[in-house]
């Protein structure tokens, strides 16, 4: 099924989208995010991620991560408590339904590993949280070899695949267009907002719409750019965003603020972390 027809993001769409900040908001207006990520050895993944989820605007931010992680975590993101857990793959302690219920959106997957007591709590997890959630990374791979609790994924979340997760995910396709209607027939399938990574990040939303995205450049092209993305939009997703608006909005200002990062320092120099640091000349453009 060829999508009837596609759409490319830019600024006057991201600025219709962008919803200014009322004077007598608070920090619960913006809502709270648990985030959880990091292994041992992976805890920059997650370090990454809760950096950009503060810096996109989120309300509050608790991250879970393993007991080996707890340091890193309290001295490299002051901002975000913590949750840990005894195991180093997040099995022990995954959030139970009251205290799930907490929080407005979950962003699960970077830096998260994927040892067998992951995929066994993420499972529990799914049984009870039903709101949009954001899934990256080896929660997608998690989620690529069982099939069963795939299917447990609640409607509307947003699923960040780069190719590689994408082709585990779904299969492989003869061709790029092939590859295209297999994400928008998924999209629509599956009822998720799917993202395909790259230099123009495709977008499917679950009425089978497709955008594509035209900021960023190959300075990018490095570790940890993704788990900043999975930050950005869980953050937008717990303000008040609706998935597609937040798959949207959280892709442009990414990429926005990556070619930020590289005017300024250059794409050879600039890291994953200069990109949550850009994110506040970026907001700018939208006001
Ligand atoms: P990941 O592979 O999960 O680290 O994600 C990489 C992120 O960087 C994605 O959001 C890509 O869209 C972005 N990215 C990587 N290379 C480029 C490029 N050449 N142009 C634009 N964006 C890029
Ligand atoms: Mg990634």
């Amino acid at each position: 099924r060829t999508p009837a027809k596609f759409n490319i993001t830019d600024g006057a769409m991201m600025r219709d989208l962008y919803k200014p900040r009322k004077p007598f908001s608070h920090k619960g207006t913006f809502g709270h995010v648990l985030l959880i990520a990091g292994s041992y050895g992976k805890m920059g993944a997650a370090i990454l991620s809760a950096k950009s989820c503060l810096q996109a605007g989120v309300g509050l931010l608790t991250c879970h991560i393993p007991k080996c992680g707890y340091d890193i975590m309290q001295i490299s993101v002051p901002a975000a408590m913590c949750i840990t857990d005894e195991q180093f793959d997040h099995s022990s302690s995954f959030p139970s339904e009251e205290e799930a219920k907490k929080y407005k959106t979950i962003g699960i997957g970077p830096g998260l590993g994927t040892a067998a007591g992951s995929i066994w709590a993420l499972d529990k997890l799914l049984d009870h949280y039903r709101q949009p959630m954001v899934i990256d990374a080896d929660a997608l791979n998690l989620l690529s070899t069982n099939p069963k609790t795939f299917a447990k994924v609640p409607e509307n979340s947003i699923l960040t695949p780069h190719p590689k997760e994408f082709e585990r995910l779904f299969g492989k396709t003869d061709n790029d267009i092939a590859r295209l209607e297999l994400l928008s027939q998924k999209a629509v399938e599956r009822r998720l907002c799917i993202l395909l990574k790259g230099r123009y990040t495709a977008m499917a939303s679950p009425d089978g719409e497709l955008y594509f995205n035209a900021t960023g450049n190959p300075g990018m092209a490095t570790g940890g750019s993704g788990d900043v993305l999975t930050g950005i939009i869980t953050s937008l997703v717990a303000q008040g965003y609706s998935s597609r608006d937040a798959m949207l909005l959280g892709v442009y200002i990414h990429g926005l603020a990556g070619d930020f990062a590289a005017a300024a320092l250059s794409q050879e120099a600039m890291t994953a972390e200069d990109i949550p640091a850009y994110l506040g000349r970026t907001f700018l453009t939208l006001h």
